[in-house]
């Protein structure tokens, strides 16, 4: 099989898009090239070293140690800049006391190396994890000083990227620094993970590289290398063997936008002063002072549960008021939305008590939880209290998942009466249907297209083979984006629009036609969104919005909207 041989497998089947989280900005259409893997080698032998072995096998592994650090020191000498930084720090890694002695520990106790090594480092892996936060980040650097060590002690070239021969996209589950520092840009053009967050190493390494990257794309490990992939880093997204012409086309597209992109600084508005706010969406404090650094004029969502996914207690108010106290102080002066806890189906909390559930999407997630467990809500509402008042922020909260006006009655009293401005998600389409009477209670609405598309068009937004189904584009989708955005209007109240279909240049100048106020997305498509939008009139967004609500595929909506804004 030669390096670009189309592929093609059940599970990656051409024209399939492949749903991650987006990092850094630009679309890229090349081969994948992967990461080598170590060969197998025996890791789990359970004999036992003999008695007068050990010190000499203690020995061989402390030499093979040494010399990975060695290696990864040469290259953060050679290499600049945060690569340089992220070698040097993985080197250090590899000379850790701890592990170090945690594997001799093993050794000494009659375990050959290979195994020590694995064991020492499940041990450290296990409790990095457990920590959360960006030292679960670094499971990634201790897994690949394992596999380098391993690779020593068995006398095989070290696992890494082969270096390719022509412009590739580099797939792989999680890319260690030394994977990524030191990769020549003009020939590795883009980076696709499945595992990783916003803050790995990888995504670290990319914004360094200025290369497209997403990560965390369910079902990547099914794309091989060879296989021809388009990279969105903008929407996140990687479609497995696209049409050539309309992927060339894809890559032109954004490379003419960046170049006009560069230059917008905001506050958001289309050509004829028409104001729409462009706001970031965020997961913690770091991600709302990287946010800061680009034109968003405020947070439109702080997704909170994402702060607790490693927390196995509920966080008190004092800690949950440290946390968006930080947030708040990140965007001082501007607009903050924060969203109160939206956790169950993909998100479980532990501390939350989620039952066993058949189908968690459809299950007790998000509002619903404060039904059975009410403090959950209460406490939360006063850490935000307690925040605002600390930070002199003073942000508007909405709650995920609200299916009824009743609901969204009860929310909205709570969150007054500790003086907080009430607002809730419209992500079910019986919210979307019953607006105007949600509206009556509420100060905003903020509609999450992410579970708007899922819930319309009854297709998991997870699954892979369901991603046509669940494209924003979808005219039942647009629709009730449509009804929505007119209730709002209708009572000058804000409606907002913070699922990913914000992110979407063409889409979010839709989206404004239909009457939206705010567009939220993640930092990344801030600055091509509001890019787009000082490109194009209000009128202009307009007749797209009319174009798009005739159409009856989300082909037809985006050819309808593509042929008014260009
Ligand atoms: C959404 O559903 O569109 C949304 C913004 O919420 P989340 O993606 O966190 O479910
Ligand atoms: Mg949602």
């Amino acid at each position: 099989m030669t390096a670009t041989t189309p592929l093609t497998s059940p599970s990656a089947a051409s024209g399939t898009v492949l749903q991650g989280v987006p990092v850094v900005t630009g679309v890229q259409y090349a081969p994948v090239i992967r990461p080598g893997k170590l060969p197998d080698v025996d890791r789990e032998s359970t004999k036992d070293l003999a008695e007068e072995e050990r010190p000499a096998e203690g020995e061989r592994f402390n030499a093979a140690a040494s010399a990975v650090a060695t290696r990864l020191r040469e290259r953060a000498a050679h290499a600049t800049g945060v690569a340089s930084e992220v070698l040097a720090a993985t080197a250090t890694l590899a000379q850790d006391r701890a592990w170090l002695g945690a594997t001799e520990k093993r050794i000494k106790e009659g375990a050959p190396a290979v195994r020590a090594v694995v064991g020492a480092v499940d041990q450290f892996v296990d409790m990095f994890t457990k920590m959360g936060g960006l030292m679960a980040e670094r499971v990634t650097d201790l897994r690949d000083i394992r596999d380098r060590v391993i690779a020593e002690l068995n006398g095989l070239p070290e696992p890494g990227v082969p270096v390719p021969d022509k412009p590739s996209i580099l797939c792989a589950e999680d890319l260690a620094p030394a994977d990524t520092a030191g990769l020549d840009p003009k020939l590795v053009v883009a980076l696709a993970t499945t595992l990783g967050g916003p803050t790995s190493h990888t995504a670290i390494i990319a914004r360094q590289l200025g290369i497209p990257c997403v990560v965390a794309v369910a079902g990547l490990d099914d794309v091989p290398a060879g296989m021809m992939v388009l990279v969105d880093g903008t929407r996140g997204t990687v479609t497995v063997t696209p049409d050539e012409a309309a992927a060339r086309e894809a890559v032109a597209d954004a490379e003419r936008a960046a170049a006009q992109a560069a230059n917008w600084s905001g506050p958001g508005a289309t050509s004829d002063g028409h104001a729409v706010a462009v706001l970031a969406n965020v997961q913690d404090a770091a991600a709302a002072r990287s946010a800061r650094e680009t034109p968003a004029e405020g947070i439109g969502l702080f997704r909170t549960e994402l702060c607790f996914l490693n927390t196995d207690t509920e966080p008190t108010v004092e800690e949950q008021a440290d946390i968006y106290a930080e947030v708040l102080e990140a965007f001082a002066g501007c607009k903050v939305v924060i969203r109160t806890l939206d956790a169950g189906s993909d998100k479980p909390l532990k501390f939350a008590g989620h039952p066993d559930e058949a189908n968690p999407a459809l299950g007790v997630r998000g509002i619903r939880i404060a039904e059975n467990n009410p403090g959950l809500l209460t406490h939360q509402l006063e850490g935000i209290a307690a925040a605002a008042e600390r930070s002199g922020n003073q942000p508007w909260v909405m709650a995920p998942m609200i299916a009824t006006p009743q609901e969204a009655e009860r929310f909205a009293a709570q969150a007054r009466s500790l003086g907080l401005t009430p607002g809730v998600m419209i992500e079910v389409p019986a919210a979307a249907l019953l607006a105007e009477q949600i509206l009556e209670h509420v100060d905003f609405l903020s509609i999450g297209t992410n579970d708007l598309a899922q819930y319309t068009m009854a297709a998991d937004r997870m699954s892979a083979e369901l991603a046509t189904l669940t494209d924003p584009w979808q005219p039942a989708v647009v629709q009730l984006v449509a009804m929505t955005a007119r209730a709002g209007a209708a009572v000058g109240k804000p409606v907002g629009v913070c699922g990913e279909a914000a992110a979407d240049p063409l889409l979010a100048c839709v989206l404004t036609g239909l009457g939206v106020t705010s567009l939220s997305a993640a930092a990344a498509a801030v600055q091509n969104v509001g890019a787009k939008l000082a490109q194009v009139s209000l009128a202009q967004c307009r007749e797209a919005a009319e174009a798009v609500l005739k159409t009856s595929s989300a082909a037809d909506a985006r050819a309808a909207a593509l042929a008014v804004l260009g």
